[in-house]
């Protein structure tokens, strides 16, 4: 590999990175959820993107990216470009989405339960030397392993047999006093990644923030499990179970006949 120095000095004042073949200046945006003020902060980093994406979504391409910063760690990233032409605010706003989750993470770890979830921090890079498309992008830690969707945000649920990412976005919604519902459940085993956050008010949190209906498209196929109940959540029954229970309790009564009808 081919080593220079960076030709800008002064962006790269006390930093010590090895400047490798391909690589380029960019802005690292960071957001603190835990931070009453100043919650995004900002650092000077050299990183390299890999030219082709390694994957893609409906919505992004995926890069592999070398964070130049990060000498003692791996420094693999994922850098995430949209397909289509996309406000830079808007990388932003699914940062501090991101971010946010992060901290009801760690509430809901607090709780003690079998398995323990975390959200990726993820950042915004401004690629300071490129001069047309592309200029910013999101990125965050790569994860090697099998990347599976638990759930979205019109009420797909997977069969697949895990509990944990259903459980966490049921405990957003009790834990928030069902203000808001943390959706899009995402990642490799759980390290989770890119989620969507609904609120009672359907303000804020992107396009994707679908506010009482997306709600409504949660408890309409969530099916509690033990976690739900080792968190103690309220339970939510699918509408197609409900349907037959209509609106009253059953009392517990006791048959002494088993021929008797009970409904
Ligand atoms: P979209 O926003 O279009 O749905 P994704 O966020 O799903 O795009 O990213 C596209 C693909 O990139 C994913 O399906 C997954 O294969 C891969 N990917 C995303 N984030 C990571 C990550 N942190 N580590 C490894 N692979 C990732
Ligand atoms: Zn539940």
């Amino acid at each position: 590999v081919k080593k220079s120095k960076p030709t800008n000095e002064s962006f790269l004042p006390t930093l010590n990175m090895t400047f490798l073949e391909g690589s380029e200046r960019a802005v690292k945006w960071e957001y603190d959820p835990y931070a009453t003020t100043a919650q995004w902060t900002c650092t000077a980093t050299l990183v390299k993107v890999e030219p082709v994406p390694f994957a893609e979504g409906a919505f992004r391409k995926a890069y592999h990216t070398q964070d130049l910063s990060k000498p003692n760690e791996s420094g693999r990233y994922v850098s995430k470009i949209s397909k289509k032409p996309t406000a830079r605010g808007s990388y932003f706003e699914d940062v501090r989405m991101q971010m946010i989750a992060k901290k009801w993470a760690d509430k809901y770890n607090a709780l003690k339960p079998p398995k323990k979830i975390e959200f990726l921090q993820s950042c915004v890079l401004e690629f300071v030397d490129r001069t047309s498309s592309d200029l910013v992008c999101g990125a965050e830690p790569y994860v090697e392993g099998q990347y599976r969707k638990y759930n979205n945000n019109s009420g797909f649920v997977s069969n697949d047999e895990r509990n944990t990412p259903q459980s966490f976005s049921h405990f957003t919604y009790e834990h928030s006093n069902r203000q808001l519902l943390i959706i899009d459940i995402q990642g490799v085993g759980d390290h989770y990644t890119d989620p969507q956050i609904h609120t009672y008010d359907g303000v804020g949190f992107g396009i994707g923030n679908l506010g009482q209906k997306g709600f409504e498209k949660f408890l309409d196929t969530h099916k509690c499990n033990a976690i739900c109940q080792y968190l103690n959540l309220q339970s939510i029954n699918p509408k197609s179970e409900k349907s037959d229970c209509g609106t009253v309790p059953r009392p517990d009564l006791i048959f002494p006949d088993t021929s008797i009808e009970r409904d």
